[in-house]
């Protein structure tokens, strides 16, 4: 049932945030998002948040996040740095404090807003290991928030237990599969759509795609024999 209150999702304009923004519409009766501009390597990103903010009709604040990028200079935001993943270390995309400062703005932003719900595309089971995208941290930052603000927040993170073929069915079944895949971005080098095939997030993107692809084709014929 659709819930009459107010909702901000946390929108990058990626595969994650976009399918969250979907999952929120179907939600809530009224959504908003805010857009995190940290000087990212693609200024694309921001550009590519809008037009989907824009396709969606829902209000996008946009806060400069710059001071990100001097406390913490990282492969996402500074083109001298290789975006790197070793086994067991945390990827060179790594930015301390990165989802506590980002939950932070957005939920100030939210109680201005007169919206008590957050939406977040955070998720434990990409294997990426930031720690304030885990459930733990996301759970503690809600008491947080509620008590330094005196204000009922609600942090929703529809995507937390979700490995990627199963954030394509989510997709999928808000009727978001073919906009999601043409129109949002996820590649680092900065490819809308399916990528540059080569990046880590690319890579992981289309791995979770044609897991889903499978099952879909198979969840397909299965339909066809009925
Ligand atoms: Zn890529």
């Amino acid at each position: 049932m659709l819930n009459e209150e107010k909702a901000v999702v946390v929108f990058s304009g990626g595969q994650d945030s976009t399918t969250c923004l979907f999952w929120a519409k179907q939600q809530f009766a009224e959504v908003e998002v805010v857009t995190f501009d940290y000087g990212q390597r693609h200024k694309l990103e921001i550009e590519c948040a809008a037009a989907i903010a824009r396709d969606l009709n829902v209000q996008q604040t946009v806060l400069d996040m710059s001071l990100l990028n001097q406390l913490a200079p990282n492969a996402l935001t500074r083109t001298d740095v290789e975006i790197t993943h070793e086994e067991g270390e945390l990827p060179s995309t790594f930015v301390d404090g990165r989802n506590l400062l980002f939950l932070s703005f957005a939920a100030i932003l939210a109680k201005q807003k007169g919206a008590r719900h957050l939406v977040t595309g955070v998720c434990e089971t990409d294997f990426s290991g930031y720690p304030d995208c885990r459930d733990s941290f996301v759970k503690s930052m809600n008491v947080t928030l509620n008590l330094s603000m005196d204000y009922p927040f609600v942090i929703h993170t529809p995507l937390m237990w979700l490995d990627k073929a199963q954030t394509w069915k989510m997709s999928d079944d808000l009727g978001a599969f073919d906009y999601v895949r043409e129109r949002t971005l996820t590649c680092y080098n900065g490819v809308i759509g399916d990528g540059c095939g080569e990046c880590p997030a690319c890579k992981l993107r289309k791995a979770g795609l044609d897991r889903y692809m499978e099952q879909r084709s198979a969840g397909a014929s299965v339909g066809a024999d009925v």
